[in-house]
């Protein structure tokens, strides 16, 4: 085709969707580059035309025009992790339907897909109370919840999937529905860690968490020390109870004004941790993990629940990362010394992070959700700036890393890090007879295969 039929075709499009009274952009536009640009600058994205729903009867509008016309529909807010493919398909930005209602009585938010985490801990803060938000508070919280949603907190309230009452959804065949344990039950399920595949979430009803403040925040030691950190948090953290919730993280952050001098390019040992417990007692049960070494920074301390983003201090501004992922069964002394070869002092490290969180504790039980995985005991996480020719480094020292730790590993990855659209990736995250009921809810619910989701979970299982 040549470009000045793609144009014609684009703007087509544009027309279509603009005439139906939706508010669009087209490539080319100000507002268009704005809104595909992301939190991961590496992950760029294409799509023909840019919609901005006003409310959830716009997306269902859209969906009902994508069936009639054949076009795809993909979804995104914040762009942090992007997946599947948006590129030449038409993208929702969510960032309009911003509703946010607590209701501080019953103990529950009624949130819409533009909304971020740190919205909402600011405003159950101001009711006393906090809710089961991810590391990074600016976060989508759409987007984090039906990813499963890990918490800094998770191994004393569970998923973030586990407080969720409904789900308000346009699914494929342009019907908006509520989906709950008793309203579309399946569908309900699929929501529950299946990400968009099953439909376009327009907002959700979730529960807020009995708690305004924590004991939290974490703990830097000098690189050097990064064995004995490693080796006294893997006997340390075996031994905390549920109220306690806790992760480490090897970095090797640039030397940016911004950063505290102590972080700033040089290797640190990162100990988070989140005490749900009486707030008197997070101190001792902390101070094993305080001796270790000689602390380079110690932010830990009583923490009101809207400053949840301290615990783990991820980077808000955007920038361009790659990422991988993978889940071990335990941490083994042998582990440990893998993972120190690749990660420690010695080690030739091009990563930015190496994080691993424990989990276990509320983790383990829950309703019946697609996510899977409840049982493994830790996940990793890598990220490394995606710029030339770090980036070609982290990509390797990703590969060497997951292969050296491929023993312990359980086989299995969580939704929400380091996304992909492929076979064994859909595999490795809902098993097989998690992606053929997946399958089943999105064929039933999306028969002309119009939602960029299903698409990529169709294509690839198919
Ligand atoms: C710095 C950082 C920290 C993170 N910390 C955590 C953490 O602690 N725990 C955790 O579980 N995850 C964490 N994540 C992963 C994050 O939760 C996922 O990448 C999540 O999908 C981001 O959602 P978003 O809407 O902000 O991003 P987007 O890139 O806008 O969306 C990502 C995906 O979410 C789905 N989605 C978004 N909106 C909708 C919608 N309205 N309806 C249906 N599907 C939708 C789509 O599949 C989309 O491709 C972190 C990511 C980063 C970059």
């Amino acid at each position: 085709m040549s470009q000045t039929t793609v144009d014609r075709a684009v703007d087509e499009r544009l027309a279509l969707i603009t005439d139906a009274g939706l508010v669009a952009h087209g490539r080319g536009s100000a507002a268009y580059d704005a809104l595909v640009t992301g939190f991961n600058l590496d992950q760029s994205v294409s799509p023909v035309v840019v919609v901005r729903p006003r409310d959830a009867a716009d997306v269902a509008a859209l969906v009902r025009l994508a069936n009639e016309h054949g076009f795809g529909v993909g979804v995104r807010l914040t762009g942090h992790g992007l997946s599947p493919a948006l590129d030449d398909q038409v993208m929702v930005h969510t960032g309009d339907l911003a509703e946010l209602h607590v209701d501080a009585e019953g103990r529950w938010a009624r949130i819409g897909a533009g909304v971020v985490w740190q919205r909402v801990l600011d405003e159950a803060a101001a009711h006393g109370l906090g809710a089961i938000a991810g590391s990074a508070p600016s976060v989508g919280v759409v987007g984090y919840t039906t990813g499963g949603g890990l918490s800094p907190v998770g191994r004393t309230y569970g998923l973030a999937v586990d407080h969720v009452r409904s789900f308000d959804v346009v699914t494929g065949d342009g019907v908006l529905r509520r989906a709950s344990a008793t309203e579309d039950p399946e569908l309900f399920w699929a929501l529950k860690g299946g990400r968009g595949t099953a439909g376009i979430v327009t907002a959700l009803e979730l529960d807020l968490l009995p708690l305004a403040e924590l004991y939290g925040g974490a703990v830097f030691f000098d690189g050097a020390d990064a064995a004995t950190v490693l080796r006294t948090w893997n006997a340390w953290s075996a031994e905390l109870p549920p109220e306690a919730t806790t992760s480490i993280a090897f970095l090797r952050l640039p030397p940016l004004p911004d950063l505290p001098p102590p972080l700033a390019g040089r290797f640190t040992v990162s100990v988070r941790f989140a005490w749900a417990g009486p707030l008197d007692e997070g101190a001792a049960v902390l101070a094993p993990m305080r001796a270790a070494a000689t602390p380079v920074l110690d932010g830990v301390g009583r923490l009101p629940f809207a400053a949840f983003g301290a615990i783990h201090t991820d980077p808000a501004d955007p920038m361009p990362v790659v990422e991988d992922h993978t889940l071990l069964a335990g941490l083994p002394d042998e582990a440990v010394d893998a993972l120190l070869a690749r990660v420690g002092p010695e080690a030739d490290c091009p990563q930015l992070l190496v994080e691993l969180r424990q989990l276990g504790g509320a983790y383990r039980t829950g309703p019946d959700a697609a996510f899977a995985h409840r049982d493994a005991a830790f996940t990793v996480h890598t990220v490394g700036l995606a710029v030339p020719p770090v980036r070609e480094a982290a990509l390797a020292h990703n590969g060497a890393l997951l292969a050296a730790l491929a023993p312990w590993s359980t086989g299995g990855r969580l939704p929400n890090f380091a996304s992909r659209t492929d076979a064994g990736w859909y595999r490795a995250v809902y098993g097989e007879a998690g992606v053929a009921r997946l399958r089943a809810v999105v064929l039933a619910h999306d028969p002309r295969n119009v939602l960029a989701g299903g698409r990529a979970l169709r294509a690839a299982t198919d």
